[in-house]
């Protein structure tokens, strides 16, 4: 009975109070510098260095369909704000005060999706785009991409069907991008996801088949219809490395912003980042992207819904994907449906293992009220799962003994902090709560 759920909560204090459905903050007991950890890692920075080749090859062709990344010169990018009002607001709701400043990294609102899934998921198929165009002579690496808008490659591309398996956003990603290719897309939607996501998809041209059941079960039919197609090719939300990577680029370009605002990050302006997590590799690749960035000196926390939180416990069980929700008493059922995930990644949860600080829960009643404080005070509208990330001002005292045990308490005052907004500028207006 070792691994039951009366062990664990026995054991851990986080999982106790996450089976209460309580908030809670769990710190990471096994969080090691980034020294300690890069002896071991499979993935390196030069690997964040390929993603980032790959971007810039792309860019020419990106900017020429999108004219809406035509300012970011085909860059995939989103803008960094501080919220100084929005600050205010949570001080007087919460009756504290938030020392350091407080920005909101607007993945709401990237160009192309409107959604931290424009970062990997893109990716992943500009990356399987681009293999295919090489490996059949219709490209080199040195070529301009433009070159894949002709009829001849969007011909090729029409042989292959991308399959994935969603909540919504990063379906909504992947049909964008995939169709624009050329691509035959077949989108598999959990239960969870929002009707206008697939109305959006279905006006692309995408099949978009619904599940009764979760995110877990829509990945796991959309994998095997996938399978049995030799010219299908499966985005494994679960499993895929390439995700991970596209991602991850998020961290240099997240230091060039704040180089540009002239905004300090170093031991004594310590910066702390608060990131949704739904299957884990969004804010995993981010994390992962940012410790190569900033080192040490960034802390990146998770944040997921009370009723959503495999990857707290995944992690502080140390077992993964062997773990989910129900095995805890929990629903999986929440409104931030881009983070309704009941089992989280082990690939994830076995690479950011030794580099997250902790994961924070946040009740769902609070994501409504954060999203229209944030309408009040800033006019920016972000999906209630992004508002998952003004959590870290919740969990005040954990932070404060986080801080204290890495003995950084005394620069509070100067730390910056980054909610991570992943998603909203698409959602329409009738959808729209505040
Ligand atoms: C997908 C998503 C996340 C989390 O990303 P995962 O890779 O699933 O952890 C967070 N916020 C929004 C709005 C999302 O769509």
């Amino acid at each position: 009975m070792e691994f039951s759920k009366e062990f664990w909560c026995g054991k851990v204090q986080a999982i106790s109070d996450a089976a209460d459905k309580q908030e809670t903050l769990w710190l990471n007991d096994k969080m090691v510098s980034c020294e300690s950890y890069r002896e071991n890692m499979t993935l390196t920075a030069e690997d964040i260095a390929d993603a980032s080749r790959r971007l810039e090859r792309f860019a020419p062709y990106i900017c020429e369909q999108f004219p809406e990344t035509m300012d970011s010169g085909g860059f995939i990018e989103s803008p960094l704000k501080e919220i100084p009002n929005m600050k205010k607001a949570l001080e007087k709701e919460f009756d504290f005060r938030i020392s350091g400043r407080l920005f909101l990294k607007m993945d709401s609102h990237l160009p192309i999706a409107g959604s931290v899934k424009a970062r990997g998921g893109i990716y992943e198929i500009l990356k399987y785009a681009e293999r295919l165009a090489i490996s059949n002579g219709y490209l080199k690496e040195t070529d301009d991409y433009r070159i894949l808008m002709t009829k001849e490659c969007m011909d090729l591309f029409h042989k292959y069907t991308i399959q994935v398996g969603s909540t919504g956003n990063l379906g909504l990603s992947i049909g964008i991008i995939s169709a624009k290719l050329g691509f035959k897309v077949i989108v598999h939607m959990s239960s969870d996801a929002k009707q206008w996501k697939k109305d959006m998809l279905r006006n692309k041209g995408v099949t978009v088949i619904e599940y009764e059941g979760d995110f877990c079960l829509a990945v796991s039919q959309g994998r095997a219809k996938s399978e049995k197609d030799p010219l299908s090719y499966f985005v494994d939300d679960e499993n895929s490395t390439d995700l991970f990577l596209g991602y991850s680029v998020a961290g240099e370009r997240l230091k060039k912003q704040l180089d540009s605002l002239g905004v300090c990050v170093d031991a004594d302006h310590p910066l702390f980042v608060y990131l949704p997590c739904g299957i884990g590799g969004g804010p995993g690749g981010i994390t992962f992207g940012l410790k190569e960035a900033f080192g040490d000196n960034v802390h990146c926390f998770f944040a997921e819904p009370v009723h959503a939180c495999s990857m707290l416990l995944g992690l502080a069980t140390g077992r993964h994907d062997e773990v989910c929700v129900q095995d805890f008493g929990l629903e999986g059922k929440t409104r931030a449906d881009g983070l309704a995930v009941s089992r989280p990644s082990r690939l994830v949860g076995k690479i950011i293992g030794p580099m997250i600080s902790g994961v924070m829960t946040v009740q769902d009643e609070r994501l409504d009220i954060f999203v229209k404080m944030l309408m009040e005070s800033e006019r920016y509208y972000i999906e209630p799962s992004a508002c998952a990330s003004f959590a870290g001002v919740l969990h005040r005292d954990a932070l404060k003994s986080y801080m204290l045990n890495k003995k950084i308490l005394s620069y509070a005052h100067q730390a910056v902090h980054i909610a991570w907004a992943t998603g909203g500028s698409l959602v329409p207006d009738i959808e729209r709560i505040y």
